[in-house]
C-alpha cells in the first residue's frame, strides 16, 4: 500500500490517514474510511460505501455497494451486508451468546445477513445468526434476537414486528388478502408489497 500525501492510500477511495486498513482488505471505488476505523485481513468493500469513525470492519466481513456504516460501529466476521444497506452509529453485532474470557472460543459458525435496502436504527444489538430481510426497518436501540422478515418494521428489546415499510422508506397500508398473501401499498410512492400471511400475522 503507498501513501499519498498521506491521504488517499488506493486509487479511487479516500481513506482518512488514522484509519487502519490491511493490505489484505478489498475496498471499492469510491468509497470513503473516515477517521480510525479499522479495516481487517480479507475484508471486502464494494463501491461508494461511507465506514464512520471508529468502524470496526473485522476479517472475512462483506459489504456490498452504496452502504453506509455510522461511526463506532462493529462488524464481527461474516457479517454480509448487501447493497444499500444503512448501518447507523454504535450498532453491534454480537459474535457469541456465551462470552467467557480467558478460554478460546470457536465463532466461526456465526454468521449473519443484511439484506439489500434494510436499514438498522443506532445503538442496534444484533444477536448471532441472524438475517435481516429486504428493505426490512430495525428501530433505534433495538435487541434484534430474531430474524427479521422483508419490508418488516421492527423495534424494542426484543425487537417484535409493529409493521412493515416500503423500500422508501414511509409505512405500507394493507390493501387486500387471501389465505396465503397480503397487498401492502405505500401511501407515499405508490409501490405494492406482498406479505406472507404467516409473517402479517405476527405483527404486534
Ligand atoms: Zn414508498
Amino acid at each position: 500500500m503507498k501513501k499519498q500525501e498521506g491521504k488517499f492510500l488506493r486509487k479511487g477511495t479516500h481513506i482518512h490517514p488514522s484509519a487502519v486498513v490491511s493490505d489484505k482488505a478489498r475496498i471499492g471505488k469510491g468509497t470513503r474510511v473516515w477517521c480510525f476505523a479499522q479495516i481487517r485481513e480479507n475484508a471486502v468493500i464494494g463501491k461508494n460505501c461511507n465506514i464512520g469513525n471508529g468502524v470496526y470492519i473485522d476479517k472475512f466481513v462483506k459489504i456490498g455497494n452504496n452502504v453506509s456504516i455510522h461511526n463506532k460501529s462493529l462488524l464481527y466476521r461474516k457479517v454480509v451486508i448487501e447493497d444499500d444497506v444503512f448501518i447507523g452509529p454504535n450498532v453491534v453485532f454480537v459474535n457469541d451468546k456465551n462470552p467467557r474470557s480467558g478460554t478460546i472460543r470457536n465463532l466461526d459458525k456465526t454468521s449473519w445477513k443484511v439484506e439489500k435496502g434494510a436499514s438498522i436504527g443506532a445503538s442496534s444489538v444484533i444477536m448471532p445468526d441472524i438475517r435481516i430481510g429486504k428493505c426490512a426497518l430495525i428501530g433505534a436501540g433495538s435487541l434484534v434476537t430474531n430474524s427479521v422478515p422483508d419490508h418488516a418494521l421492527v423495534y424494542g428489546s426484543p425487537a417484535k414486528i409493529r409493521g412493515f415499510v416500503c423500500e422508501c422508506g414511509s409505512r405500507l397500508e394493507l390493501k387486500e388478502k387471501d389465505e396465503s398473501f397480503c397487498r401492502m401499498s405505500c401511501s407515499k410512492c405508490g409501490k405494492i408489497a406482498q406479505i406472507e400471511i404467516s409473517v402479517f400475522s405476527l405483527c404486534e
